[in-house]
C-alpha cells in the first residue's frame, strides 16, 4: 500500500496487546500475595487497529479499503455476536454469527456486523432485515478462544 496523496510506503500502525507477566512472589496465608520481582515478561495478541497514518503526510487510511479518513478518526477491531432471526435460523435461539470488524464505536460496530450477516445469508439478501439480527455480544478486540483473530 503506498499513501493516496504523497506515495509514501511508511505507515503507523496502532494496536492493543495484551502483556503476560511473571513474578516471584511470597503468597499470604489469606491468599493474597506480595510480589518481590518481575521474571518475564512477554508481548502477545496483538489486534492491530483498521487505520494507519502516512509517515510523511500525516493522511489517515483505512487498510482494508485506501479510503481516507478525517484526522483522529481512529478504526478499532471489535467482535460482535448476533442472534439469527427466526426466519432464518434452522434452529432459533441457538444460531449465531459471529463477525470480526472495525469500527469507530460499539454502535457502528454492531451496524457492520448485521450488514455482514446479511451478505454472507446470500438466500435471504432480498428480504432480511439488517435489524433481525440481533447483538448479544460486542466485544473491543478481534478474539477466538485463543484471544486472536481468526
Ligand atoms: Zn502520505
Amino acid at each position: 500500500m503506498k499513501c493516496p496523496k504523497c506515495g509514501c510506503e511508511d505507515f503507523e500502525i496502532a494496536a492493543d496487546t495484551h502483556d503476560t507477566c511473571s513474578f516471584l512472589a511470597i503468597i499470604n496465608d489469606d491468599g493474597s500475595f506480595d510480589t518481590k520481582e518481575s521474571l518475564k515478561e512477554n508481548c502477545g495478541d496483538t489486534n492491530y487497529h483498521g487505520n494507519a497514518i502516512c509517515c510523511e503526510c500525516d493522511c489517515n487510511i483505512v487498510i482494508a479499503t485506501g479510503e481516507i479518513l478525517e484526522p483522529g478518526v481512529r478504526l478499532l477491531p471489535y467482535s460482535v455476536l448476533l442472534l439469527y432471526p427466526d426466519y432464518i435460523a434452522n434452529e432459533f435461539g441457538h444460531e449465531t454469527y459471529r463477525a470480526f470488524v472495525y469500527a469507530t464505536c460499539a454502535h457502528e460496530a454492531i451496524d457492520a456486523a448485521q450488514k455482514e450477516a446479511i451478505r454472507e445469508s446470500p438466500d435471504y439478501t432480498e428480504i432480511a432485515n439488517p435489524e433481525d439480527f440481533y447483538p448479544l455480544s460486542v466485544l473491543r478486540w478481534h478474539s477466538n478462544m485463543e484471544g486472536k483473530r481468526q
